[in-house]
């Protein structure tokens, strides 16, 4: 009994097998970022082990300027660190800030479907956007079937508002140079039937609401247009 106390009396976190610490660790990066950094001043075996890819591609950047305004080299390289071990919402503001401002446009899209493909629901939201706004017959279709995807998705639809919140809050960070939104408003509905003529700001949930697929994806791009300076 009283070997057995001592034993775990001496347990301390750095006597974990280093799989379950990087667990730990990836766990806590998720969470706050901060949190992160401070295991990490902690001791030599614990910076080490908070090095792992895993822990920067799973990193909470809820912390970090949605657009850095001033160059800092530890937040850059950081940040890099984070897009070469594919962090997801590295990618989707990565990709969205590239696009707009119209610098690599195929990477910004490759970074989007990247993040899109691993589940990222803003990276899925602004793709279809893209999409529809690039067009062409093929895109289009498939910027439509992304977002009417979204809203039929269970578990999706209640982040649509989500994901149009924070493109939009990007947009209106940035310069957007891209010439696809110079373009006329691309159209998704070729129904005639009667549809809503009420313009951008209405209630969020009305963009919901609409039964016709094409007038939904409609609705979704008046919201986003709304947010572009020059529209
Ligand atoms: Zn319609």
């Amino acid at each position: 009994m009283a070997n057995e106390q001592k034993g775990l009396s001496g347990t301390s976190i750095l006597s974990l097998p280093t799989e379950v610490l990087s667990e730990v660790l990836t766990r806590v990066a998720s969470s706050s970022s901060t949190d992160l950094f401070w295991a990490k001043l902690c001791c030599k075996l614990l910076n080490e082990v908070s090095d792992a890819d895993i822990v920067y591609q799973r990193v909470s950047l809820a912390k970090f300027e949605l657009v850095p305004w001033h160059k800092n080299h530890k937040v850059s390289s950081f940040l890099k660190k984070c897009r070469q071990c594919k962090n997801p919402d590295v990618l989707y503001r990565k990709g969205v800030v590239d696009f707009f401002t119209d610098k690599h446009g195929d990477s910004a899209l490759e970074c989007l479907e990247e993040a899109a493909n691993s589940g990222h629901a803003d990276a899925a939201y602004a793709l279809g956007i893209i999409y529809i706004f690039v067009g062409g017959d093929e895109l289009k279709r498939k910027g439509i079937s992304l977002l009417s995807g979204m809203k039929k998705s269970g578990i999706l639809k209640g982040r649509v508002k989500l994901c149009r919140d924070n493109l939009r809050a990007l947009l209106r960070m940035i310069w957007v140079k891209n010439p696809v939104f110079a373009n006329p408003t691309p159209i998704c509905c070729a129904m005639t039937h009667e549809r809503k003529t009420s313009s951008w700001p209405m209630d969020a949930d009305d963009v919901e609401e609409s039964t016709c697929e094409g007038c939904a994806c409609d609705e979704e791009i008046g919201a986003i247009c709304a947010a572009l300076p020059y529209r």
